[in-house]
C-alpha cells in the first residue's frame, strides 16, 4: 500500500510530533519525518480531525514546525524469513552488528538497514505440489537455517484459499528471488519470495486452535521446575528490585531452557547492560549442542539511551519473531527484560498526549496492553497437525522493589506463574533469589504436587521458627522445631540455591531434579535424634556440604553414586534407631 498523504509538523514535544495532514491517514500507520536528508521513522498513535500525533523512533532534535512528513500506508512491520536466527536487532529490526560495521557504534539517526541479508543464498527444498490449495501459513518448502528446518510459508495475510500455480525447483535462492506463484479464484496473481512482512502489533493466528499448556518447559533451575514450574506455551513474570538477579536468571534460562528458539528482548536498565548482553551472548556455547548459543537465538536490543518509543517497538518485534518460529512447529521462548521500561515508555507518551492518568500516572490502558502482550504466548495446533509454542517470561523492576505498583500488579493478573525475587535473599547471596514462600505457579511440574507441597510446608515452618528464634533465641524453641528449621535451611542451601557459574550445578535436568528431590524427601521424613542443638547443627552442616559436593558432580562420573551413598550413610548415622526397625 502506498499513501500519498502529506503532512507538516505543527508541534514537537519530545518524541511526540503533531502533524497536520491532507488526505487520509490511519491509526498506527508508519510515516517518516524529513530532517535534511534524513528520514526519521514514526508511528501514528492518535488522530484528531486533520492532525495526527506520531511517536518518533529516533531523537527528534532538529525537527520543528514546518518540517514535512510522508506517510506510508503501512503498519509497523517485521520482516520474516530465513536468516533471523543469530541476529542482533534494534527495536525496528535494524541489524545492529551490520550497521555498526559500516557506521561505527553510534548509529547516525535515520539509518535503516535490511533485516535479512538480501544476497545470501539458501538451499530451497519445495514441499508442495503445483495445483494445491494454499492458505495463509501453508508450507511451500523449506531451507536449512542452522539446526532447524525453516519452513517457507505462504504469507500470513493471504485471505482464503489460493491455487499454487508454480513452485520453484530445489536450488539456491536469495530471500528476494521468486519461489512461487499463486492465483485466486478470480484470477488475481501473487508472486512469493522466501520472506514477507507482518504487522508487529497484530498476533499471528495461522493455526487450527489454541491448546492449554500441558508440559512444563524445563529451565534447569530447580526452584522453578520443582516449585514454580512454567508451562511450555505459558507465561511467567520475574519481578524484583534492582540488583536482585533478574537479568542473570534470564540469561541462565536463555541458555538452558528446553526450547528450540530463544528471543531476548533487552530493554536495558543501564546502557552498559545491553552492550554486555551483545558482547557476551555470542561467546556462550549451547550446552546441548556445544555450538554457539547465538545459532538459535535472536537478540532485540534497546538501551535506556534510545528513545522510549523504540522500547515499545522492541517488545512487539520480539513477540512477532517468536510467533513466526512457532508457525514452523518449534518451541520459542521470549524473554523480556525489563517490561517496566516498556511501561514507562507508555507512561511518557500518555503524558505527552495529555491523557487522563490512572494510578502512578500510568495510562488507564496499561493493564490491557500488558494483557494483550502476554496473550500472544500459547501452545497451538497448526493446520498441518503439528504443534508449536511461544512461552513468555518478563521481568518487572518496580521502584524500591514494591510489588504493589501498577506494572507488577497488571502483570500478575495475566501470567501463569510468578517468580518474585526477594531483596533479603539477594542480599544474603541466596541465588536464585526467587522467594519460595511468596512465589506461585498455576502450571503442573514434573514432580508430584503432594511432595512439593510437603517441602514447601517445611520451608514455611522453618521460616516461622527462624523468626521466633530472633525473639526468643535458640534456647527458646523445642528440639523438634529446631531440627525442622535445620531441614528447611538444608532445602534452601542444597536445592533452592543453585550456582549459575558452576558448569554442572547451573543446569539441573529433570531426571536429576527428581533424584535429588527424592533424597530431600527422605531427609525430611527421617526421624533424627540429637543429644543437643550443637550436635544437630554439626550434623546438618556436614550433610549440606556432602549434598553440595553431589550437586557439583556430573551424573556420569564414578563419584556420583558414591557421594549419594555418602549422604544416605550420614543420614542413617543420626536416625533414631527405633524408627529404623
Ligand atoms: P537485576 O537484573 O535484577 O538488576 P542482575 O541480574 O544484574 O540484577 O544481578 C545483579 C548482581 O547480582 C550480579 O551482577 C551478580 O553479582 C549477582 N547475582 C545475581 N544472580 C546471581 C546468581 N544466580 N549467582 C551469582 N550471583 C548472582
Ligand atoms: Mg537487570
Amino acid at each position: 500500500m502506498k499513501n500519498e498523504a502529506k503532512g507538516t509538523i505543527i508541534g514537537v514535544n519530545g518524541n511526540l510530533i503533531a502533524v497536520r495532514f491532507e488526505g487520509s491517514v490511519h491509526q498506527n500507520e508508519v510515516g517518516f519525518a524529513l530532517l535534511d536528508d534524513q528520514r526519521l521513522k514514526a508511528e501514528v498513535i492518535r488522530i484528531r480531525d486533520d492532525v495526527a500525533e506520531m511517536q518518533v523512533f529516533e531523537n527528534t532534535r532538529g525537527l520543528g514546525p514546518g518540517d514535512r512528513v510522508e506517510f506510508t500506508g503501512d503498519l509497523l512491520t517485521v520482516d520474516l524469513g530465513p536468516g533471523l536466527l543469530g541476529q542482533i536487532y534494534d527495536g525496528l529490526q535494524n541489524p545492529l552488528v551490520k550497521l555498526a560495521e559500516t557506521n561505527g557504534v553510534f548509529l547516525p539517526k535515520g539509518v535503516y538497514a535490511e533485516a535479512l541479508d538480501r544476497t545470501r543464498k539458501w538451499d530451497f527444498l519445495p514441499k508442495a505440489k503445483p495445483g494445491a490449495a494454499v492458505g495463509a501459513g501453508a508450507t511451500l518448502g523449506q531451507v536449512q537455517e542452522g539446526m532447524f528446518e525453516h519452513r517457507i510459508m505462504a504469507p500470513f495475510d493471504l485471505r482464503g484459499d489460493w491455487t499454487l500455480d508454480w513452485l520453484g525447483e530445489s536450488g539456491a535462492y536469495t530471500v528476494n528471488d521468486p519461489i512461487a506463484k499463486l492465483r485466486d479464484p478470480f484470477g488475481a496473481e501473487r508472486e512469493l519470495t522466501m520472506h514477507f512482512r507482518w504487522p508487529a502489533k497484530l498476533p499471528i493466528r495461522c493455526y487450527r486452535k489454541r491448546l492449554l499448556p500441558e508440559h512444563p518447559m524445563i529451565t534447569g533451575t530447580r526452584t522453578i521446575d520443582t516449585f514454580f514450574p512454567v508451562g511450555r506455551g505459558g507465561t511467567y513474570c520475574i519481578p524484583g528490585p534492582f540488583g536482585a538477579g533478574k537479568t542473570i536468571l534470564q540469561q541462565v534460562t536463555s541458555r538452558h531452557a528446553e526450547v528450540d528458539v530463544v528471543i531476548v528482548a533487552a530493554c536495558g536498565e543501564r546502557a552498559g547492560e545491553v552492550v554486555e548482553t551483545m558482547r557476551e551472548f555470542p561467546k556462550l556455547s549451547d550446552p546441548r549442542t556445544g555450538r554457539s548459543l547465538m545459532e538459535r537465538t535472536i537478540i532485540i536490543c534497546n538501551t535506556s539511551s534510545m528513545p522510549v518509543a523504540a522500547r515499545e517497538a522492541s517488545i512487539y518485534t520480539a513477540i512477532t519473531l517468536a510467533e513466526y518460529y512457532r508457525q514452523m512447529g518449534l518451541h520459542a521462548l521470549l524473554l523480556a527484560d525489563s517490561t517496566s521500561r516498556w511501561a514507562q515508555a507508555l507512561r511518557e507518551m500518555s503524558g505527552r498526549l495529555e491523557e487522563i492518568p490512572a494510578e502512578e500516572a500510568f495510562p488507564a490502558y496499561l493493564e490491557s496492553r500488558i494483557g494483550a502482550f502476554y496473550e500472544r504466548a500459547g501452545l497451538v495446533r497448526l493446520h498441518d497437525g503439528t504443534t508449536g509454542s511461544v512461552t513468555i517470561g518478563g521481568t518487572v523492576s518496580p521502584a524500591g522493589g514494591n510489588f504493589e505498583e501498577p506494572v507488577t500488579q497488571s502483570t500478575l493478573k495475566v501470567v501463569g506463574a510468578f517468580h518474585g525475587l526477594s531483596r533479603n535473599r539477594a542480599e544474603a547471596r541466596r541465588y536464585p533469589a526467587i522467594d519460595p514462600l511468596e512465589s506461585w505457579s498455576k502450571y503442573r511440574g514434573a514432580l508430584s504436587p503432594e511432595s512439593v507441597a510437603k517441602a514447601r510446608e517445611v520451608l514455611l515452618h522453618g521460616e516461622e521458627t527462624r523468626q521466633m528464634m530472633t525473639v526468643v533465641g535458640e534456647e527458646g524453641i523445642s528440639m523438634d522445631d529446631y531440627v525442622g528449621y535445620l531441614k528447611a535451611e538444608l532445602i534452601d542451601a542444597v536445592y533452592l540455591q543453585q550456582n549459575s557459574f558452576d558448569q554442572v550445578d547451573a543446569f539441573c535436568p529433570s531426571e536429576r531434579q527428581q533424584q535429588s528431590f527424592e533424597l530431600i524427601l527422605d531427609i525430611l521424613d527421617a526421624n533424627l535424634d540429637f543429644p543437643d542443638k550443637a550436635e544437630a547443627r554439626t550434623f546438618f552442616n556436614t550433610l549440606r556440604q556432602k549434598f553440595i559436593d553431589w550437586n557439583y558432580t556430573p551424573p556420569e562420573s564414578e563419584r556420583f553414586a558414591e557421594l549419594e551413598r555418602g549422604i544416605r550413610d550420614h543420614l542413617s548415622s543420626a536416625a533414631n534407631q527405633e524408627s529404623l526397625t
